[in-house]
């Protein structure tokens, strides 16, 4: 018999201006397993001593967060290692693994292209105004996953 929990939460991203980052208002909540790191640490600090219908507004400093930003982050890479094509400063490279950070692109010359592999909220302390929504055990199938599989444990990824 699980105890982990898996808690589901509607929530608004704001940053330090006050401007919304993210938000899951418009759909399904987000769901989550406690301690399997599906959301950044100091978020689920306190999400997990909430009840359901509980709102409540969390701040969470950059460190706690997506982590400061690392200058050594930023890379500068032959164009020729890159996907040919027209690239541009703004564009953004997903790792096939998916596991790892997506790279943007800063800027290109006719030789190399600097990416930037630091997360985009890194450095960036949110504010996170959320309400739980769901309160139940993990079934088993999420337990063998490792993560949260939706309002049901049915909904998969
Ligand atoms: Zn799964």
């Amino acid at each position: 018999m699980s105890h982990t929990r898996v808690i589901g939460f509607h929530y608004t991203l704001t940053d330090p201006q006050g401007k919304t980052i993210d938000s899951s208002t418009d759909g399904d909540p987000m769901y989550f397993m406690e301690g399997s790191g599906q959301i950044i640490p100091g978020l689920e600090a306190v999400l997990i001593t909430l009840k359901k219908g509980d709102k409540k507004k969390i701040d969470v400093v950059a460190e706690n967060a997506y982590g400061e930003r690392e200058e050594e982050n930023v890379i500068e890479v032959p164009r020729d290692q890159l996907p040919k094509g027209d690239i541009k400063a703004g564009d953004v490279f997903h790792s096939r693994d998916g596991h790892s950070p997506p790279l943007t692109v800063v800027s290109t010359t006719d030789t190399h292209v600097t990416l930037d592999a630091n997360h985009p909220l890194a450095g960036i302390d949110l504010t996170f105004d959320v309400e739980i929504m769901d309160v139940r055990m993990a079934t088993q199938e999420e337990m063998e996953h490792g993560h949260a599989h939706g309002p049901q444990g049915h909904s998969h990824h």
